[in-house]
């Protein structure tokens, strides 16, 4: 037995035979051709061919009920406008005299080079959709037969890369597993495999071709591939693979039944989640609301400054979608790893220290207002939250309440009908957690974002890879902040939710539960499990222990503004608003 590891996106086990995929090779001369108006058409044929078919998988996908899926093929298809960037450049090396198969494959090389030089992570992913239509359009050009990657045995699928409509291919019935040598957490393909569920490995360096046809076991939560595996092994993995189905299928029940602990305490089971296309997974994983709606992807998904008119659609379909549950909308959170090039923001020695979040919003009131405005005109069609996030001082929530009260005044002047709605800060700096008693007498709401607070907690970049041996998610100084925030928050009947990564933590539940946190807020996928943990919990059990103070049913209406005059700010705010 041989043992590789890789990277895992999704857990899982996955049995059987290897079949690995090879994407056909072509060769492409250089050669100038006589006439250029017929390659030209060629190419056209091509482009237009693909467009189509990335129109129907998008159709496809959408009939299947995978809004995601159907998302990155409509993008697709509008990659492949006349005009657009891998357009231009093909047509520019079309018209110097070279064939469309030379074309295609060096103007994408220059489309898919501008994309990896981006200093965003997202947008450097985007190169691997732009390979995926030079891929299809050369497939055309040659005439190839693409209809089956996978043989016709089920198979844990094995490749260098798998393109989203190469990945889409896939007859899912003969899919175990799939392993990858290349690939990013934040690919297309990886974002395909946690939506389908498949056990996945990639960047898995090892991959040989001697593997093909091998016996395997793909351990996703040991983020490795058994090749040619011994019977203890075997034995041991194949009881795991079957608890898991039976643990999948028990956890269907869970579907309508209150998130609640055997002792009787109720906790709110949320979803985060990036936009419209996610209110369907939240309806069919039950989640009770949206503790997390990141809007920074509205404005990642537009090519220029979205509209207020834009904002107020994409929000107003999220809250109508999922009404009466409540919807926290988190205001942008733009800057450190999420750049957008229409921002023209600086470039900074330390971009997560930097000019993010509420620090964008509170010197750019115009940009700030837009927002405002569009949350509030949304607010009359469902249960509203309203959240900041990097908030560090109280001053940064009174001024960005005396801005949200400024943009309700203009609405109300306009006759726009504004609806009710709590308002609440993230918890992900020391400082916010260490103020929390302070802050909690602004706000409705907490939310920890234990993702960012462990980050400036630790002095952990949460990006490098080179850090992974000194990050500890359960780091001790991490645990008492977000208990301390719970207990501050109750003391003000302020409720605590937690929306970072750790909320799913399935080894914190009791303790979160135990420290008296209000609200949980995950990835669709992971509701269910998480209520079968809290249902399993007994707080009973820790009644000798000091209670933590619950918290109190606040007033449904929006606390009123408060006037009070922001203490000065020194320094660069302060010049700001001083
Ligand atoms: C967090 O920091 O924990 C959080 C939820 O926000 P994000 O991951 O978007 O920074
Ligand atoms: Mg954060």
């Amino acid at each position: 037995m041989e043992t590789f590891k890789g990277t895992k996106i999704v857990n899982g086990i996955a049995i059987g035979k290897i079949k690995i995929y090879r994407a056909p090779v072509y060769e492409i001369s250089e050669d100038l051709v006589s006439d250029i108006a017929a390659e030209i058409e060629r190419y056209n044929k091509a482009r237009a061919k693909v467009q189509a078919d990335q129109l129907a998988l998008c159709e496809k996908e959408k009939a299947a009920g995978h809004e995601e899926t159907a998302g990155i093929f409509d993008a697709h298809a509008a990659m492949l406008d006349d005009d657009d960037v891998i357009d231009e450049a093909c047509k520019e090396i079309l018209s110097e005299g070279h064939s469309a198969e030379y074309a295609v494959s060096e103007g994408c090389k220059a489309a898919e080079e501008m994309f990896l030089n981006m200093e965003d992570e997202y947008f450097r992913a985007r190169s691997a959709d732009v390979v995926d239509l030079k891929n299809s359009m050369l497939d055309v050009l040659f005439g190839a037969d693409t209809s089956s990657l996978q043989g016709t045995e089920p198979a844990i699928l094995v490749a260098e890369d798998l393109a989203p409509s190469e990945t889409v291919k896939l007859d899912k019935s003969l899919l175990l597993g799939l392993v990858t040598r290349l690939g990013s957490s934040n690919s297309h393909t990886a974002i395909l495999a946690r939506s389908m569920n498949w056990p996945t490995l990639i960047q898995c360096h090892d991959i040989a071709d001697d593997w093909d046809g091998k016996f395997a076991i793909l351990d996703g939560y040991n983020s490795c591939i058994y090749i040619d595996p011994d019977q203890k092994t075997i034995d041991e993995l194949s009881a795991k693979q079957a608890e898991d189905k039976a643990r999948e299928e028990k956890l269907k029940e869970l579907k309508g039944q209150p998130s609640v602990t055997l002792d009787g305490r109720k906790v709110k089971l949320y979803a985060n989640i990036g936009g419209p296309k996610d209110v369907k997974a939240v309806i069919e994983n039950d989640a009770e609301g949206v503790g997390l709606f990141r809007s920074e992807f509205v404005y990642l998904n537009s090519k220029d400054d979205p509209t207020e008119e834009a904002q107020f659609q994409a929000y107003k379909q999220v809250l109508e979608g999922l009404a009466p549950r409540m919807v926290i909308i988190r205001t942008c959170d733009i800057g450190a790893d999420k750049t957008i090039d229409y921002m023209h923001l600086d470039k900074e020695d330390n971009p997560a220290l930097g000019y993010r979040a509420v620090r964008i919003c509170l010197t750019r009131p115009d940009f700030f207002k837009r927002q405002l405005r569009a949350l509030l005109r949304a607010s009359a069609f469902g249960n509203l939250g309203i959240m900041f996030p990097m908030i560090i001082s109280r001053w940064e929530v009174v001024k960005c309440k005396e801005i949200l009260a400024e943009c309700r005044k203009e609405l109300e002047a306009e006759g726009v009908q504004i609806g009710k709605y709590e308002i609440g800060i993230m918890i992900e700096t020391p400082a916010a957690a260490l103020c929390a008693d302070e802050l909690a007498e602004e706000v409705d709401f907490f939310s920890l974002g234990t993702n960012d607070l462990t980050q400036y907690t630790c002095a952990i970049d949460r990006q490098s890879a080179n850090l992974e041996p000194f990050a500890n998610t359960h780091h001790p100084a991490v645990l008492r902040l977000i208990r301390e925030t719970i207990e501050a928050g109750h003391r003000h009947n302020t409720w605590v939710g937690i929306c970072g990564e750790l909320g799913a933590d399935p080894t914190l539940t009791e303790d979160f539960l135990k420290w008296g946190v209000d609200e949980l807020s995950v990835n669709p996928k992971s509701i269910l499990p998480l209520r079968g943990n809290v249902r399993s919990v007994d707080l009973s059990k820790f009644k000798t222990e000091s209670p933590t103070p619950k918290a109190e049913a606040k007033p449904e209406a929006p606390k009123p503004e408060v006037k009070a005059e922001a203490p000065k700010p020194k320094g660069f705010f302060g010049r700001l608003f001083g």
